[in-house]
């Protein structure tokens, strides 16, 4: 099933309201895509593939690397799955190694960070933590933001710098 930008930021969106994060297999099988945790070498960080004879989209994910990455790189192919829906299915698969371009892939990263923190539902988070886009924002912030949202520190950073709030520095930790 093709889906638009707008219709997995929906789903995410709904899957927040229902659990409180963005649970992102939930999202992945209500598209029908089936995912794999899979044991592969450091370098894997994940797959999407087509199965012709099947009919079947599969994303494989490095079931040995942290949960927060394991959950950006699942969204990250929800992304390709959304946007290079076609040439996945006439190459048969997609991943970092031999995908997109550098362009696909930049494309593909911010879509995966707005599918895990939807606009919407950051800016009320931010409210009801009573900051705006005139406040710095405090380590401490971007670590409840990343418990909350399930993410790295780097992720959340992003995420909020993108949508115009003030954070002055990215800390790695
Ligand atoms: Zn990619």
């Amino acid at each position: 099933m093709k889906v638009s930008r707008n219709d997995i930021i929906n789903l995410a969106k709904s899957s927040y309201n229902h659990t409180g994060n963005v649970d992102v297999v939930s999202l992945a099988s209500q598209l029908g895509i089936e995912v794999y945790a899979v044991e592969e070498s450091d370098d894997f960080v994940a797959q999407i593939k087509y199965s012709k004879k099947n009919d079947q989209f599969y994303i494989l994910v490095n079931k040995n690397h942290p949960h927060t990455r394991q959950r950006f790189s699942i969204a990250h192919e929800l992304a390709h799955y959304v946007r290079d829906h076609d040439k996945i299915k006439a190459k048969g698969a997609m991943n970092r190694q031999n995908g997109g371009d550098a362009n696909e892939e930049h494309q593909a990263d911010k879509l995966a960070a707005e599918i895990l923190m939807p606009d919407e539902i950051v800016r009320d988070y931010m409210n009801q933590m009573d900051v705006d886009s005139t406040q710095v924002i405090k380590h401490g912030l971007i670590a409840k933001l990343s418990e909350k949202f399930k993410v790295s520190k780097l992720v959340a950073t992003l995420r909020l710098r993108h949508l115009k709030y003030y954070v002055p520095y990215i800390e790695f930790a």
